[in-house]
């Protein structure tokens, strides 16, 4: 047997349409298409008129492993499977992160012959967006600490900075810095630290931002420290506002550019599920939603995370109620999460199996719980056996959820047609979409629905700090926003090794950190950081450039 080609491979083996030919079969005008190059455009949305009423299909998966689950390539797969059965459809996904690309994860534009090209600059900077978002971030570091060393107008506390750099790297020697170093010209001492840019409040704000106007109403509400005497100081108290949306102006715009199959892809903005709100832009899934009749968009990691975000944030932001939601599983995980190591995941285990599939039946409950009907998505890996395969579909029936069984990976579009009919049906049906918790409810009434009815929990605890900062949010009229949980995505806990479905288990907040221009409260637990380090073996040792000036290993 022959070596099946990887991911890089295959996506510079395809052939592309110039990205006009696919603006004009998504019926963009060709005066809202600004290319960039022959394979990318940035879409000025103003000029994309008609209402926002194609129905959402949301992609969530079951909690992930180092297994691999394959959420983006389910997602490009079930859009291409939609495009080949005539329907009207765009895909509506988040930009990659540098960080996860360099590190462990490798790059986020889907796998095999389910993916969104031109993957190599998808995956590098992409139209700038990260560039802008960065710079915006760190204009604002820089004006703050120039307005310390030009003599502190606002008297703002040097020690109660919040506002911190950012960088699209995993760098853990930039979590905790020291600026200002060197005498009384270089600026004032202070201690800072680095986040990576997909954690930035100004990610949050670019991905909820409804148009130009909205991004700078909710940029001049971000809250960067206080003062001396406790005050909140804000981007508006600064009147930079003004400034940093110059800066994010163009990127704004989101990007369009197709499938292997030659579906049109908008893919715009990428907030981390794990420590901000975890979907992609508003704009683009609005855009999206004038232009096709079907949307379908992606959350990060498993649907405690990515998913709850999207619905009780997401959704609610930009008003518009899902139609179906695609849980992605697959054998593989299912059996880590049943106890299986990773060296031994070949090997047929119908046990692990059987233990392992609890974490999808928390899955399922979790959309049920939010009035919607899911549609297993079943990703087909080559090592799974026909007993396993048989094992899932029972389960499923037996507990009557949709399945489909999906090959896109080996097959594309084609691969995906039995998942593609079955949520055709489901967004023909009513269904009964709600959001679990009401924005007035208190923020530990919030936390506890999200604890309880999404992760399985028995409840919350706050840290004494957690609790004072909370009596901060109360005195300042803060806590009617909607909650943002920052918790480690590999288990429905806040404890990553607790894998499969663990009961009776007590979430701890150990911070809630104020976004008052994303509109909500980041709820920290566990030790879950918000600038990522490389691994032992980082996914650059693998990459170079041939000769030919082609990019290798970006797997
Ligand atoms: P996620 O969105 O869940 O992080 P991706 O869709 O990015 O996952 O896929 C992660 C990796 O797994 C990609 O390199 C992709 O090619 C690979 N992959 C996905 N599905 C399959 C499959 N069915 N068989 C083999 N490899 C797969």
């Amino acid at each position: 047997t022959t070596k099946p080609l990887t991911d890089i491979e295959i996506a510079n083996e395809a052939t592309m349409k110039p990205i006009v030919e696919i603006a004009e079969k998504a019926g963009i005008p060709l005066d809202a298409v600004e290319q960039y190059g022959r394979f990318k455009a940035k879409i000025d949305t103003s000029k994309v008129v008609g209402d926002a009423n194609a129905k959402v299909i949301l992609v969530t998966a079951i909690s992930p492993t180092p297994a691999g689950e394959g959420k983006s390539t389910v997602t490009v797969g079930l859009a291409d499977a939609l495009y080949q059965l005539d329907k009207s459809v765009m895909v509506a996904l988040r930009e990659p992160s540098l960080g996860p690309v360099m590190g462990v994860k490798g790059g986020a534009t889907g796998g095999g012959y389910a993916q969104v090209l031109p993957m190599e600059q998808i995956n590098l900077h992409f139209n700038g967006d990260f560039h802008a978002i960065t710079t915006a971030n760190n204009a604002l570091s820089a004006l703050i600490d120039n307005h310390l060393h030009q003599g502190n107008v606002l008297n703002i506390d040097p020690r109660r900075i919040i506002w911190k750099r950012v960088l699209d790297l995993n760098d853990r020697a930039l979590r905790h810095v020291t600026v200002g170093l060197g005498g009384p010209l270089q600026g004032v001492p202070r201690e800072d630290g680095f986040d990576i840019t997909v954690a930035s409040e100004i990610m949050a704000i670019f991905c909820l931002a409804t148009s130009i106007q909205d991004l700078k109403e909710r940029l001049k509400r971000i809250l960067i420290g206080y003062t001396y005497d406790r005050q909140p100081v804000t981007v508006g108290d600064l009147q930079v506002e003004g400034a940093l949306t110059l800066i994010l102006k163009e990127a704004l715009n989101p990007n369009l550019v197709q499938t292997i199959e030659g579906t049109p892809a908008l893919i715009h903005g990428g907030p981390f599920a794990n420590i901000a709100h975890g979907c992609n832009s508003i704009i683009a899934t609005q855009t999206a939603r004038k232009l096709a009749d079907i949307v379908i968009t992606e959350a990060g990691f498993g649907s405690d995370l990515g998913a709850e975000k999207f619905l009780n944030i997401k959704a609610r932001e930009a008003g518009f109620k899902p139609s179906a939601v695609v849980i992605v599983a697959t054998i593989r995980a299912l059996k880590m999460h049943g106890g299986v190591a990773k060296t031994e995941l070949v090997a047929q285990n119908v046990e692990a199996l059987r233990v392992g599939i609890a974490n999808l039946a928390q899955h399922v409950a979790n959309v049920r719980n939010f009035g919607l009907e899911p549609v297993i998505a079943l990703n087909r890996f080559i090592t799974d056996t026909e007993a396993e395969i048989a094992f899932v579909l029972e389960w499923a029936q037996a507990n009557e959820v949709r399945i489909a069984r999906t090959n896109v990976w080996e097959e594309g579009g084609k691969g995906g047609i039995e998942l593609a009919k079955q949520v055709l049906e489901v967004i023909e049906q009513p269904n009964d979409f709600h959001q679990l918790y009401e924005l007035q409810e208190t923020v530990e009434q919030k936390l506890t629905k999200i604890v309880q009815q999404v992760y399985g929990g028995a409840g919350v605890i706050l840290t004494d700090a957690a609790k004072k900062q909370l009596t901060t949010i109360e005195k300042n009229g803060w806590d009617n926003l909607p909650i943002c949980m920052a918790k480690t995505q590999y288990s429905l806990s806040d404890q990553p090794s607790l894998l499969g479905r663990p009961t009776d288990f007590v979430v701890t907040i150990r911070e809630i950190i104020p976004k008052l221009g994303a509109g909500f409260l980041v709820c920290l637990t566990g030790d879950i950081m918000t600038m990522p380090g490389l691994p032992k073996q980082p996914a650059a040792l693998r990459m170079d450039v041939a000769e030919d000036g082609s990019a290798v290993g970006l797997f």
